[in-house]
């Protein structure tokens, strides 16, 4: 498995080694803006990825970050000092002082009316817990029935491991760029379209999240007079597609709340520094880590230190051969304590007498410990935790689907595309004509016959020629694409109802389509499998019969005719 790069460390965690200036690069202690970051007001966020091509759809969480930084009228918690990231709306935030918060709490909690507003808004502009643990949450409760083995002893151990993590993240501050994003404004979000948020999410993945960010960003404009929640607990209630990852590190990175974050690498990382062996996935150890990541958080700096711990579990504690020799938590690790252990006993030098800490020894109560059922594996070492949950397989689905083109004059050749409902699966891409199908061939050239009549108008069903097949897997489907295509002559009416379009190949290639698309569009083009970028999410597979030379070897003319092959497969030969 490949580790994720953490999802927020991108927005916060870089620092530029050189401006557009020329600036100096310049690392300075506690993680504080050089003295030219500070009078420039110079920012450190790289976006332009964010938005286009570098970074992984899952990163919501991230555009949210930036776009709570441009919400206006913000108050923001956590002091210059304190933060790497700056932009220039810091400016105008501070126009807001804290001092003006707390005048308002105090009103307010002089009213029992306001008492409970009272109570989001003081605790929004004092998020930190007064002890130096952060303030635990209900799930701490379940701490009294968990074994002390997968705790921390007390707050000095909380200590080491915070002061560890953090002073390792500020070794590694790299700073990358300035700030380019297409949308810098939640208005700006909120007004755009759907088509274009689509558009240039094209290619991410997991397309319902960037139609949820602008949702969000509309609700936030049109309900919420501009003001992005600011705690995790009404991040999560308020905004849709907001998860409670997502709402823990808005909170605590964007506005100071000392709330821990759980993803799928701080999972990891909890997982083997308390030698969490049971199923990561289940309720209660999900709980227990919300639990371990809310006691571990540095209330000071709530947000760096959540991205330490995502960073970590990124870069050292990886799934594989993770780094152990140059982790800034081994001294604390369970995971890494049990190997060392366990080399000993193979080796059969541990005395008897030795004092190894175990969670009750021999007697498989544990719930948090692997069953027993699942004994140490030698091979694995500290990946051993955590324990993988039994993935349940992709439902696996079947679709026809045509590139349907029209010739015209001066290779002018135009492609057809339809939208995708507003709802469900790839929600308002545009894509090429497609049925659900069974695998049987005469029924999907049947069915996807009477689908492209319906977009089109009458065709020519003789020239509708099987192509190959592309499979891709969506987060929870592997489809299975039989690619067909059909090429009309120039004179040849065609229709073009509301939902659908004719477009150029250059503009396909910017459209709103999915991946899966372009795939499917790289098969008609007849294109040999090795030219085509694999992934793991897509397969291309095109009959040997159609593999064309390189495009070296192609005359000029033939990239603007569609790429139709003169045998007849089995599916082409099945009745009309
Ligand atoms: Fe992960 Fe190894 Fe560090 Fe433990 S010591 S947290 S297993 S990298
Ligand atoms: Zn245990």
């Amino acid at each position: 498995m490949t580790p994720r790069v953490p999802r927020l460390s991108i927005l916060w965690v870089r620092r530029t080694s050189a401006s557009s200036s020329g600036a100096t690069p310049v690392v300075e202690d506690g993680g504080r803006p050089s003295p030219r970051e500070s009078l420039t007001g110079r920012t450190s966020v790289q976006t332009s990825r964010l938005w286009r091509g570098g970074v992984g759809s899952e990163r919501v969480g991230a555009h949210w970050l930036l776009l709570a930084d441009s919400s206006p009228g913000v108050a923001r918690t956590t002091p210059p000092s304190k933060r790497w990231a700056r932009d220039a709306t810091w400016e105008t935030i501070m126009k807001k002082p804290r001092a003006a918060v707390e005048r308002r709490c105090r009103k307010q909690a002089s009213s029992k009316a306001g008492r409970k507003k009272h109570a989001l808004t003081c605790s929004q502009a004092k998020p930190s817990a007064p002890d130096g643990l952060a303030e635990p949450q209900e799930e701490v409760v379940l701490q009294a029935s968990v074994s002390p083995y997968h705790q921390f002893r007390d707050a000095a151990e909380v200590t080491v491991f915070r002061e560890s993590l953090l002073s390792w993240q500020r070794a590694r501050w790299t700073w990358t760029g300035g700030r380019m994003l297409k949308w810098p404004t939640l208005q700006d979000l909120a007004s755009a379209s759907l088509e274009e948020v689509n558009q240039l999410w094209a290619g991410l993945g997991y397309y319902s999240r960037g139609r949820r960010l602008q949702e969000g960003a509309r609700k936030v404009v049109e309900e919420l007079g501009g003001h992005v929640p600011r705690t995790a607990e009404t991040l999560q209630r308020l905004l849709p597609g907001v998860g409670r990852y997502t709402a823990g590190a808005i909170a605590s990175i964007a506005f100071g709340q000392a709330t821990g974050v759980v993803d799928g690498n701080v999972v990891r990382v909890l997982c083997r520094v308390r030698a969490i062996g049971a199923d990561a996935s289940s309720t209660l150890v999900s709980q227990q880590l919300w639990s371990l990541a809310q006691q571990l958080v540095d209330p000071a700096r709530p947000g760096d230190f959540n991205q330490a711990a995502m960073e970590l579990g990124a870069t050292v504690c990886t799934p594989q051969r993770p780094l152990c020799s140059q982790c800034p938590v081994q001294s604390l690790c369970r995971a890494h304590q049990r190997v060392e252990r366990e080399q000993l006993l193979t080796s059969q030098s541990l005395p008897g007498s030795l004092d190894v800490e175990e969670c009750a020894p021999n007697t498989g109560q544990c719930q948090l410990c692997a069953p027993p059922t699942e004994p140490w594996d030698q091979t694995l070492g500290v990946a051993n935790f955590p324990r993988k949950a039994s993935r349940r397989p992709p439902r696996e689905e079947c679709s026809a689907i045509c590139v349907l083109e029209q010739l015209r004059a001066l290779g002018d050749a135009r492609i057809l595309l339809v939208q995708r409902p507003n709802s469900g699966l790839l929600a308002g891409l545009w894509e090429f004509p497609s049925v659900t199908a069974a695998p049987s061939g005469q029924c999907q050239r049947k069915a996807l016959l009477q689908e492209l009549r319906s977009w089109a108008g009458p065709l020519p069903a003789s020239r509708l020629q099987h192509l190959g097949q592309v499979v891709h897997t969506f987060s929870h489907i592997k489809l299975t694409y039989q690619v067909y295509g059909l090429a009309l002559e120039g004179q040849t009416p065609v229709t073009t109802p509301s939902g659908a379009r004719w477009l150029t190949r250059e503009e396909f290639h910017t459209a709103a389509v999915s991946t899966a698309m372009k795939k499917v569009f790289r098969v008609y083009e007849g294109q040999q499998p090795g030219t085509c970028k694999s992934s793991r999410r897509s397969q291309v597979s095109i009959p040997a019969s159609r593999k064309r030379p390189s495009p070296g070897q192609q005359t000029l003319d033939s990239f603007f005719r569609p790429h139709i092959p003169t045998d007849a497969s089995r599916l082409n030969s099945a009745t009309q």
